[in-house]
């Protein structure tokens, strides 16, 4: 059965659970199904079609948490799935100061980058190849809000996506 993604009563995401953790959340009338998966439940009389989306019908208080951990998954959402040195298709990451010279893998410090500008950069960091980035997500920063624990932490159903705006930004045209 397909997991669902629990928003707050504010629209807010939260988290996700399965499938039948949100039929019963909807059952006992603390969420309203916004999107139905293609899963149908069935029990003894009545049939269920699983939630995709469920939302919260009493808001709750969620505990502030600072860090969002980084992730390749989130590396490559925050930065649209595009190389910040050239605007590529990004298929790996790269160190800004590489890891050998004392770099961090934090999100200040990690991008999303194309195999070539990759290679090409190796080891060095940005200031001895010359490189200057022009890109809307430089300079990488840690991004906030519940969406990025999910955006970085598992697969993502599609029609959890206008629900994980706009902390997802839009694939760069
Ligand atoms: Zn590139």
């Amino acid at each position: 059965m397909s997991d669902a993604l629990v928003l707050n009563a504010t629209y807010e995401p939260l988290c996700v659970v399965s499938g039948r953790r949100a039929v019963v959340l909807v059952l006992s009338a603390r969420a309203v199904s916004l999107e139905a998966s293609t899963t149908v439940l069935h029990a003894e009389r009545t049939a269920v079609a699983v939630p995709a989306v469920v939302r919260l019908t009493r808001y709750v208080k969620v505990p502030h948490r600072a860090v969002v951990p980084i992730t390749r998954k989130g590396v490559l959402a925050r930065d649209g799935h595009r190389c910040v040195y050239c605007g590529a298709a990004a298929t790996s990451l790269d160190h800004v100061v590489p890891k050998s010279r004392g770099g961090a893998h934090s999100w200040e410090n990690v991008v999303a980058a194309c195999g070539r500008c990759n290679h090409t950069k190796a080891d060095r960091p940005l200031h001895e190849m010359g490189w200057r980035v022009q890109c809307r997500s430089w300079p990488p920063r840690a991004p906030t809000g519940a969406a990025w624990r999910i955006l970085g932490s598992r697969r993502l159903d599609p029609t959890w996506l206008p629900f994980l705006q706009p902390a997802v930004p839009a694939p760069a045209a």
